[in-house]
């Protein structure tokens, strides 16, 4: 019988890089930790921004639906209503003007994994992905397009974008030749909800607050060297995943517990007992490893281009 195909996406390498006790409840044991408002605002903007360049004038009705679907699940419903508000003005302002060519969005793809010269042993692996956006300029050219939401000044994003291991993951994995990457900020409104103000006069200031400088564009020529690194690591990291899966040996980073708010796995991790009831109210279970990908590749697909 033929061995099946084992996927893995940058996230999940990120993960393992992390934490790999991280990597076993996710990627192992299907725990898939709720969305939080913000991340459900971050989703909201990229839904829209992808529809925009896709001509589609109803990204709101859009926006609407995947916070319904998506907020009986959400951790936080406290601000889901200013969130959703919030993501469209974003969008609505997000100048598509400024990419210069025609962005075709979303575009999955999936490659398989070989370290130059050694092919042995992960003639099975692959990497796959959903990239925001691939970029064909006036010369023909591809470029990777990456959109990102941050809480930061938005240019101060740009130096670390440039070396993010998505965005390296993607560029090293993606099967068409990329002059580059464009690195999109989109920094979020700084604004507070002041006391006793309406939620719409709220939005108000914020649709008045928002500007081009809530947009960062820069474009970067592809550094070979860094890319073909890039393939190398990528290609050590799922030796080492696939070995401790097999041994299911699973360090700890306590290093990252405490950050971002706290750990979603501390609970479990600190208990060493699994309570099924504390699992099902904190988490979506999955059977398959990477449920955003469900929707398999079709062929015609692959490169629309
Ligand atoms: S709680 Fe700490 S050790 Fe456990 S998964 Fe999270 S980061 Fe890793």
């Amino acid at each position: 019988m033929a061995k099946e195909i084992e996927v893995f996406t940058a996230s999940e390498l990120q993960t393992f890089k992390d934490c790999p006790q991280k990597w076993y409840w996710i990627y192992k044991r299907g725990l898939h930790p709720l969305p939080t408002a913000n991340q459900l605002m971050g989703s909201a903007v990229h839904l829209g921004i992808a529809m925009k360049f896709q001509g589609q004038e109803n990204w709101r009705e859009e926006i609407d639906i995947l916070f319904r679907k998506e907020a009986p699940v959400a951790s936080e419903i406290g601000d889901l209503y200013l969130k959703k508000e919030i993501a469209k003005i974003l969008v609505e302002k997000f100048p598509i003007q400024k990419f210069r060519g025609q962005v075709i969005p979303e575009v999955k793809f999936e490659e398989l994994i070989k370290r130059p010269g050694k092919v042995s042993g992960l003639k099975l692996k692959r990497i796959a992905g959903k990239v925001d956006g691939i970029l064909i300029d006036h010369e023909g050219k591809n470029w990777l397009v990456e959109h990102k939401t941050t809480a930061l000044q938005a240019s101060d994003l740009i130096p670390r974008l440039v070396i993010d291991s998505q965005v390296l993951i993607y560029l090293a994995f993606f099967p068409l030749e990329l002059s580059g990457s464009v690195l999109s900020v989109i920094q979020k409104p700084r604004l507070r909800l002041k006391k006793n103000e309406l939620p719409d006069e709220f939005l108000e200031r914020i649709r008045l607050d928002v500007d081009e400088s809530n947009f960062v564009l820069e474009f970067n020529f592809v550094d070979r060297d860094l890319v073909e690194k890039t393939r190398r690591e990528v290609a050590d990291l799922i030796k080492i995943i696939s070995d401790c899966s097999r041994k299911n040996i699973f360090w700890k980073n306590t290093s990252r517990c405490s950050l971002w708010g706290g750990c979603p796995f501390y609970q479990l991790c600190s208990s060493g007992q699994e309570d099924e009831d504390y699992m099902r109210q904190r988490f979506q279970v999955f059977e398959t490893k990477h449920p955003e990908l469900e929707e398999k590749i079709k062929e015609e697909e692959e490169v629309p281009f």
